[in-house]
């Protein structure tokens, strides 16, 4: 039995202003999964310090009253008391693409995890995924946002199948060419010599490999060998499948994905 029950470690998954003091905050629980909570004072209050951070990991006090605010927000509310900053990020805030994925990264998180769902994996992988973004180059900022959307539909049971052509089974070293063809819809790939003609959206071997060991290994551990670019593709991918396989993702489209692309000229 924990001696203190109500102080749990969090982070902040996103903030917004209450009248005029106070923050309503979505957070991330180790033991409570996502819920909203809201900070009196919270705008100004010594009481949290920087705990009110995104990307912050804190120790709250909470108080497990619920309360609604009907104006505010659908859910009951939590309120938070006070916090204990444990790890604040130093780097992320520094770099526009290590920023943009980090904010993607929360932005998946609120979408793909189920209210009050508690579960310390996710948040093991969430807690790596930002330690990935601050420590490796921030041209990998795109790969970890990957490594970590492959690993939230491999939690979500709704991965995509990898390993084997979808038509003749060869696996990926098996078939012939550089490239591979996705097909959305099947949440899989066709080789070359199953898909004759040419086709635009075709994914290098390499990503796919890359997308292979994403799942496979701890996100810290990857090994990424496919270019910036190439991993921008399997973004694309990526999106296309959360839109068809994960309830929610086809009303809206992901609105923080915009910054890690490159920008298109306007034709
Ligand atoms: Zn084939």
């Amino acid at each position: 039995m924990s001696q203190a029950p109500n102080r749990e470690l969090c982070y902040v998954l996103k903030t917004f202003p209450y009248k005029e003091r106070d923050l309503i905050a979505v957070m991330f629980s180790e033991t409570r999964g996502r819920f909203s909570a809201i900070a009196r004072n919270g705008v100004q209050s010594r009481r949290f310090g920087g705990s009110l951070d995104l990307f912050t990991c804190s120790e709250f006090e909470i108080d497990p009253k619920t309360i609604r605010i009907a104006e505010a927000s659908d859910e009951a509310l939590l309120s938070v008391l006070s916090a204990q900053v444990k790890h604040a990020s130093q780097t992320l805030s520094k770099s526009f693409d290590k920023l943009s994925g980090a904010s993607c990264i929360n932005e998946l998180l609120i979408r793909m995890l189920p209210p009050l769902k508690a579960s310390s994996s996710v948040f093991k992988l969430y807690s790596n995924a930002l330690m990935a973004l601050e420590t490796l180059p921030e041209d990998r900022a795109i790969s970890i946002v990957n490594a970590f959307i492959l690993k939230m539909t491999q939690w979500l049971g709704v991965q995509p199948s990898l390993t084997r052509c979808l038509h003749c089974e060869k696996q990926l070293n098996e078939v012939e060419g550089k490239v591979v063809y996705p097909q959305v819809d099947k949440g899989a790939w066709i080789c070359k010599g199953c898909m004759p003609e040419h086709r635009a959206n075709a994914l290098s071997k390499t990503l796919i490999l890359d997308a292979f060991h994403s799942m496979l290994n701890p996100i810290r551990k990857i090994e990424f060998q496919a270019h910036r670019d190439e991993h921008e593709q399997l973004l694309g991918f990526l999106e296309q499948h959360l839109q068809y396989f994960v309830p929610g993702f086809d009303k809206a489209p992901l609105s923080s994905i915009r910054f890690l692309k490159s920008p298109q000229l306007p034709f």
